[in-house]
């Protein structure tokens, strides 16, 4: 790494979604020099929803941008610096830590890891436009929109199943689509998913296009044993194929687990003392986003300690 432009901080956030952000705010609050690495593309997932509902304290709701601007703002008002490269390289092999940008240098006497984890996409440019516009990768942020209309799921997973199963409380009907003929999720789920009548299951097939210009009007889908064309109507559309922890750049440096998750000991701890993490960079299983921004608090409350001792 070169050492142009090297500025040394108390904390390092690498990432900024509510994680990052909630650590930022309570780290430079208590007087420590803090940087975000927020990245080019900040705020993290709630940057792609609209309207977030379930996010304590906004009764009325408040739109994921405006969220995570409110955030930033906050973090900012108590000194905190924001970094809008992506971090492209970290050396976590003695203190104090380094974090390489595209065009500089940092160091810091200790790191909270909150670079999040990103859906799987289908890739299809009519995804790419659609998005917040009836496709989403979020039922328990997204279902209350889909009132009484017909919505399909996309992916044959326990995060399939368990976005059908929470859209059959708002949708008319939820049909999940699969590429093959049996669901890789669990028993348990697939027997709630069997039971619940709303939701039908569309064997064999991908989806090939998402159909409407400004909204979603219905996909196209292919099946995979045949080949055959068909379309679907439906209002919307939720890609449920998966998620992939953002964890590329911690590779070596880090523990990480058998699908690329930081590994955390001791609550907010990695395998290397002094950096922490927080969010869905670790958390497969709650990933929302006040439960992201809990553990930000958490990692930032650990290094404070941490410094103290230090
Ligand atoms: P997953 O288990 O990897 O399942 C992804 C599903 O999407 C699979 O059915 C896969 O099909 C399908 N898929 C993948 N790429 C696709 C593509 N390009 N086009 C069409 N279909 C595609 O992912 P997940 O459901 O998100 O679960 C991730 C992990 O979190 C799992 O370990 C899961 O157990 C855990 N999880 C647990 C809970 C719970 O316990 N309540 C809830 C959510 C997630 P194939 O089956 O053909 O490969």
């Amino acid at each position: 790494m070169s050492q142009e432009g090297s500025r040394m901080y108390d904390v390092i956030i690498i990432g900024s979604g509510p994680a990052g952000l909630t650590a930022a705010i309570y780290t430079s609050r208590a007087r420590l020099k803090t940087l975000v690495v927020a990245g080019q593309t900040w705020g993290g997932q709630l940057m792609l929803t609209t309207e977030v509902e379930n996010f304590p304290g906004f009764k009325e709701g408040i739109l994921g941008p405006d969220l995570m601007n409110n955030m930033k703002e906050q973090a900012e008002s108590f000194g905190a610096e924001i970094s809008f490269d992506n971090a492209t390289a970290v050396d976590f092999s003695s203190e104090p830590f380094k974090i390489a940008t595209g065009s500089n240098e940092y160091e810091g006497k200790s790191v909270i890891v909150a670079t999040g984890a990103s859906s799987k996409w289908l890739g299809l440019d009519s995804e790419k436009r659609l998005r917040g516009r009836g496709v989403s990768v979020c039922a328990t942020c997204d279902a209350a929109f889909f009132k009484e209309k017909r919505v399909v799921v996309v992916g044959g997973g326990d995060t399939a199943i368990e976005e059908a199963l929470v859209l059959s409380k708002f949708a008319r009907e939820v049909k999940v689509i699969h590429r093959r003929d049996e669901l890789r999720a669990s028993k348990f789920l697939q027997d709630r998913a069997f039971k619940e009548t709303k939701i039908q299951f569309v064997w064999n097939s991908t989806v090939q296009e998402i159909l409407g210009e400004s909204r979603v009007e219905g996909v196209r889908l292919k099946r995979t044993d045949s080949g055959e064309e068909s379309q679907l109507a439906c209002e919307g559309v939720f890609i449920a194929i998966g998620y992939k922890p953002n964890t590329e750049i911690f590779k070596g440096q880090i523990e990480l687990d058998n699908k690329g998750y930081v590994v955390a000991r001791d609550e907010t701890k990695t395998s290397v003392d002094g950096v922490f993490v927080a969010g869905d960079v670790e958390d497969d299983r709650y990933r929302q986003a006040v439960t992201a921004a809990g553990a930000g608090c958490r990692a930032a409350l650990d290094v404070e300690r941490y410094l103290e001792r230090s």
